[in-house]
């Protein structure tokens, strides 16, 4: 017999303990208002767009990356447009840095509600068969196992607050791979597949699961692209929507993808890239 879930089912167990800064007091009418994210590589470009985006929408976010400059900056950055935000150095790759970020986020939150993985890295341009073992575990680590591996540091703490929701960062390359970036492809087609299997796995605590996929979008990641005129323009003729797309385009497909709007929606891989690779 079909049994109605009650309204608890889909409501933090806690409230979080936020910490605000002044101009986001307010917040209780925004759709993220009271909602603690987590955001790896988010002191430039994608990472950083979504952190703006999930705080402008009422969250308050922790912002991380490897360096320690570039946190503070991101932190300042933000915090001086009235956000309320917070960071903590973490290098994905690394245990104890995803621990610091795990305890940065319980300290000045008390609980999660969404994980962005955005921090992904490719240290070469090159064909497939001659990368180094070294090259594979390098980039495998960074962009497969470390978003796997959070996920697992973060879980008990988000099913604490009955519902979530984990947006995993792939590439436009996973269904069109790019000459020359052969395990960077491999890597980020991977993670279609780790969205679908957790969102299976997820989908009974109530976690959702889901996929950013962006074209080229203009950040330093993508410069050696965006910056050679002659193959920028042959590029944007492939393009539907004849341009590049700026890290803001990605964000509020990441801000919709935690909201409530998007309650029914898990493992979904999005295409961000002006045009659609797939039916
Ligand atoms: P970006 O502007 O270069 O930003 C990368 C961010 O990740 C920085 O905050 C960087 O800060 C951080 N980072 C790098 N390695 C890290 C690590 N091991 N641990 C934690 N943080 C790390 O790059 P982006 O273009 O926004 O790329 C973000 C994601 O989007 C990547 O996963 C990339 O594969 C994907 N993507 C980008 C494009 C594009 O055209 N831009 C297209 C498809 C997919 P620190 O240096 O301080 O660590």
């Amino acid at each position: 017999m079909f049994r109605p879930l009650s309204l608890k089912t889909f409501l933090p167990l806690k409230p979080p303990l936020l910490m605000r800064s002044k101009s986001s007091g307010t917040n209780n009418r925004l759709k993220l208002a009271n909602k603690v994210a987590v955001i790896t590589g988010s002191t430039s470009g994608i990472g950083f767009a979504i952190s703006r985006r999930l705080a402008q929408d009422g969250a308050h976010v922790v912002i991380s990356s490897r360096k320690q400059t570039n946190v503070d900056h991101a932190v300042a950055t933000l915090k001086e447009e009235g956000l309320s935000v917070t960071g903590t150095v973490c290098h994905v790759g690394k245990a104890e840095d995803r621990e610091q970020l795990v305890t940065t986020a319980l300290k000045h939150c008390g609980g999660v509600d969404f994980l962005v993985c955005t921090a992904g890295v490719n240290p070469l341009v090159g064909s497939t068969l001659g990368s180094s073992e070294q090259i594979w575990d390098k980039i495998m680590n960074i962009n497969v196992k470390a978003p796997a591996l959070l996920l697992s540091q973060l879980l008990p703490h988000m099913e604490k607050r009955g519902q979530g929701s984990v947006v995993l960062v792939s590439s436009i390359a996973a269904y069109l791979p790019a000459i020359k970036l052969g395990v960077y492809n491999v890597s980020k087609t991977a993670l279609l597949a780790l969205t679908k299997t957790l969102a299976g796995e997820l989908a009974p605590k109530n976690i959702r699961v889901n996929g950013l996929v962006p074209g080229i979008i203009e950040t330093p990641f993508s410069k050696v692209l965006t910056e050679d005129t002659e193959y920028a323009e042959r590029l944007k003729r492939v393009y539907e929507i004849r341009r590049f797309g700026q890290p803001e385009d990605c964000a509020g497909l990441v801000s919709f993808l935690c909201s409530p709007d998007a309650s029914y929606i898990t493992g979904e891989n999005i295409v961000v890239a002006g045009f659609s690779p797939r039916m």
